[in-house]
């Protein structure tokens, strides 16, 4: 199978038989094979009857859909499962995003050796204090802490070679970060497209305000973990040793003091560098453990390496 197309959908009754029959006219122009994977996300309106209809009368068309609203990273995350094409589109269900796009973000990835093209609203016609505004800062703040230098990383338009979907996953709302979630997998190749985009026809947008706070906590979670995840020592015991060694020093300079130099001296308790150096060796405890924890949590996952063998070696093994 040449494409699956993955979409993932909130309460998006109106747009579907329209993004569906789009979609179908512009596979049967290019003569490819597909199947068209709706993840009905929780819905409350008429989507999955609408769904359920699409899929009784094609044979392309499959539905999935949640008990609840689970969020649109683990819709995508269960149509990535289900998918078997050799190239996996995501688009939103909104009308939005224009399924013309599609051939061509097909070919970079079949031809260009993409591993992921990421659409690029150029031209967003969305509102722009609440979201084009914010958005230029958000992807601003995550070329500079990911490297990977895209122009819109929350494209709900993109295009991946099948193993990229099949080796990441997409957890919590990192549904904004794919990109970087596939260049830390080990996939390099990330392309961009500037793509066509459009008013949303029906209903209205599904993220609230909480979208930038929501987007930039899972930022900091991103560079974090794809700073410190693989050494969680590095960071947190480095910094638990130093704390210690801190506290630790004062407290002997303080004990030395009262025992041999100022026997007479003010109690230990009342001096406030014995609370300095209680404090500090309580938190250089804490950190250094925390590192160590961190430590023994990723080891049980350092099996998860990529890589493949080529013929000649499997020949020898
Ligand atoms: N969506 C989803 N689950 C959610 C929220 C949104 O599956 O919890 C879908 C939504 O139906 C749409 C896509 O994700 O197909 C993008 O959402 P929306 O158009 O509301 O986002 P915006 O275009 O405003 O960024
Ligand atoms: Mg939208």
């Amino acid at each position: 199978m040449n494409l699956s197309i993955v979409i993932p959908l909130l309460n998006e009754e109106e747009s579907l038989v329209e993004l569906h029959d789009w979609i179908v006219r512009v596979m049967q122009d290019n003569g490819f094979s597909y199947e068209i994977l709706f993840i009905d996300d929780g819905s409350t309106d008429a989507s999955w009857s609408v769904i359920d209809t699409l899929s009784n009368s094609n044979t392309n068309v499959k539905g999935i859909r949640f008990q609840r609203n689970f969020g649109k990273s683990q819709a995508l995350h269960a149509g990535f499962k289900a998918a078997s094409g050799e190239v996996v589109i995501t688009m939103d269900a909104d009308l939005q995003d224009n399924p013309e796009e599609i051939p061509e973000l097909y070919a970079m990835v079949l031809n260009e050796g993409y591993d992921l093209v990421s659409g690029w609203k150029k031209k967003r016609y969305d509102s722009v204090l609440f979201k084009n505004m914010p958005s230029k800062l958000f992807n601003w703040a995550a070329r500079r802490t990911s490297g990977v230098r895209l122009n819109d990383f929350n494209c709900g338009l993109k295009a991946y070679r099948k193993e990229v979907i099949k080796t990441i996953e997409v957890s919590g709302e990192m549904h904004r970060y794919i990109p970087v979630l596939a260049k830390s997998a080990g996939f390099s190749n990330i392309g961009e497209k500037v793509v066509q985009h459009q008013a949303r026809k029906y209903g209205k947008t599904k993220f609230g305000m909480e979208r930038f706070t929501n987007g930039f906590l899972d930022l900091i979670t991103i560079w974090f973990v794809s700073k410190f995840g693989k050494q969680p020592m590095h960071l947190f015991g480095a910094l638990g040793a130093i704390m210690f060694i801190i506290g630790f020093g004062l407290a002997l300079y303080l004990g030395i003091d009262k025992l041999f130099i100022n026997k007479t001296g003010r109690l230990i308790t009342d001096r406030p560098q014995f609370y300095i150096a209680l404090t500090s060796m309580v938190m250089g405890t804490q950190l250094f453990l925390a590192g160590f924890l961190g430590e023994l949590l990723t080891r049980s996952r350092k099996n998860q390496t990529r890589y493949t063998i080529s013929d000649e070696t499997t020949n020898k093994l």
